[in-house]
């Protein structure tokens, strides 16, 4: 790492973290456009398969769909078309020939998904179906890049169910909720907050979005996944009927989720990271063990052999490297903090001597001497106290970054601050969008929705904000509407 402190200068750590750690490579030379490397795919790959599982656990099924649309099959949902019409990268020429019809590099699976969906559901016994597909997708994005936060092409998952009816499809935005929670809170430690968005602020073509918020260290809210509502917006665009009991045909109801695997992986990073580099979870660190030997003159056959013994040995349980290399023990230690690896075993002659090794965690630095016959267990045991260090700590910092505002002045001040702030808000005419463009334009605050759920902070007890008046026109307030500035 160079000398950036994290709490001083987050974006700069961020940079270096990014660079030192290699997590990606910024020469690829397309705007937009990262190599992510080893380091840190290794990482997402392991919060893909935490993701799939959990998303199966639910019944969903997973499938592949093809990264071309057809431009008619695009433009058949009015809203979504508009909405994402700016953003496409289109496919109009092979080789030297021009295509009769271009296609569009999909922005999101719906116009892929929706015409097949429309051949496989005919009768009821179709439905419920729920298929998630990982993958990538494409979005000129015209707000500035920035590596795993907003890339012009990113990973991520889309689930994307079929319903019966309106009960069944509301019941699966809880659903969706529980599957992050398990996944990006308990796993990850990254606690967010799960809001409505108001409409103006909804996906393009849905009835409803609810999103899911995290707070970097710099107090700028990061959305890290979201789900949607459809209603049958799309099912009569894309003719997604079911004959029902009566032998009528019936639009069927729809939601779609989009959990973002590079912003996941970012704000996991850039929670637990501290001025040294990154401090991974125990359950997707690519190395959870490194074992570095301290070798004095002449030892180095018998210290060397004893930490390759060692790896063996703990091999059976966990993710295990020992560093052989020549480098001093000193220089190990900081390689392995900056890559965030949760234990490191030291182990001499003394130690091989009484039959025990040193285990230092990544988080706390703090040592401890354990006997070698019980090591595996120590090991596992220091891997879940830290992972509940972790989480007790970016619990604690976003549930201290979270106040209420009374007025205008005082909400701006305080997610000036780097606060997520909730306020009175009246969310009039189109849920208040007049009202939250004038906030933007006199403080560059974002409202973000109103809470409907929170994982891994507490929310502030907002009853003193009740029978108040809008902060912004001073009508009656209808909601408690949070605030902060966004990426
Ligand atoms: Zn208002």
């Amino acid at each position: 790492m160079g000398n950036v402190a994290k709490s001083e200068d987050f974006s700069e750590w961020f940079n270096s973290v990014i660079k030192d750690a290699k997590l990606c490579d910024l020469r690829y030379n397309i705007k937009g456009f990262i190599v992510i490397m080893p380091w840190a795919m290794k990482s997402i790959e392991r919060i893909y398969s935490l993701y799939c599982a959990e998303l199966e656990k639910y019944s969903h099924e997973p499938a592949f769909f093809p990264s071309l649309v057809h431009e008619k099959s695009f433009s058949a949902e009015k809203e979504h078309v508009e909405g994402f019409i700016p953003e496409v990268f289109w496919v109009t020429e092979v080789g030297t020939a021009k295509l009769e019809e271009r296609y569009a590099l999909k922005p999101t699976g719906e116009a892929c998904i929706y015409p097949m969906y429309s051949l496989w559901i005919n009768g009821i016994a179709d439905l419920p179906l729920k298929i998630y597909q990982r993958g990538w997708v494409w979005r000129h994005e015209t707000k500035a890049t920035k590596p795993f936060i907003r890339g012009r092409e990113f990973l991520w998952i889309e689930a994307h169910n079929v319903f019966a009816d309106k009960a069944a499809m509301e019941k699966q935005m809880p659903e969706d909720f529980a599957i992050a929670k398990s996944v990006i809170w308990e796993r990850l430690g990254v606690p967010f907050i799960f809001l409505r968005r108001p409409q103006w602020d909804k996906f393009a073509g849905a009835v409803d979005t609810f999103a899911m918020d995290t707070l970097m260290p710099d107090g700028k809210v990061l959305q890290i996944g979201s789900t949607h509502l459809l209603g049958t917006n799309f099912s009569k665009a894309y003719n997604i009927t079911y004959t029902d009991s009566t032998n009528k045909p019936s639009s069927a109801w729809q939601t779609c989720y989009g959990p973002g695997i590079n912003r996941i992986y970012a704000a996991m990073f850039s929670v637990h990271g501290d001025d040294k580099g990154l401090v991974l979870p125990i359950d997707v660190a690519p190395t959870q063990v490194v074992i570095v030997p301290i070798i004095k003159k002449g030892s180095e056959k018998e210290v060397n052999g004893a930490a390759e013994d060692l790896r063996t040995a703990l091999s059976a349980k966990f993710r295990v490297q020992a560093d052989l290399s020549d480098q001093t023990p000193g220089f190990k230690y900081n390689k392995w903090e900056q890559l965030g690896v949760p234990i490191r075993v030291e182990i001499g002659m003394r130690d091989i001597a009484s039959g025990s090794a040193v285990i230092v965690a990544r988080d706390t630095g703090a040592k401890r001497s354990v006997p070698l016959d019980k090591i595996a267990h120590e090991i596992e045991h220091e891997g879940k106290e830290m992972q509940k260090r972790m989480m007790e700590k970016s619990s604690a910092f976003l549930t201290c970054s979270l106040e209420l505002a009374h007025n205008f002045d005082e909400a701006v001040k305080m997610v000036s601050a780097g606060k997520m702030v909730a306020m009175p808000f009246c969310s009039e005419g189109m849920d208040g969008a007049e009202c939250a463009k004038k906030l933007k334009e006199g403080s560059s605050c974002d409202a973000r929705g109103v809470a409907v759920n929170h994982a891994g902070c507490k929310l502030p007890d907002t009853h003193s904000l009740e029978g108040k008046k809008c902060i912004v026109c001073g009508k009656k307030a209808n909601v408690t509407m949070w605030l902060s500035r966004q990426y």
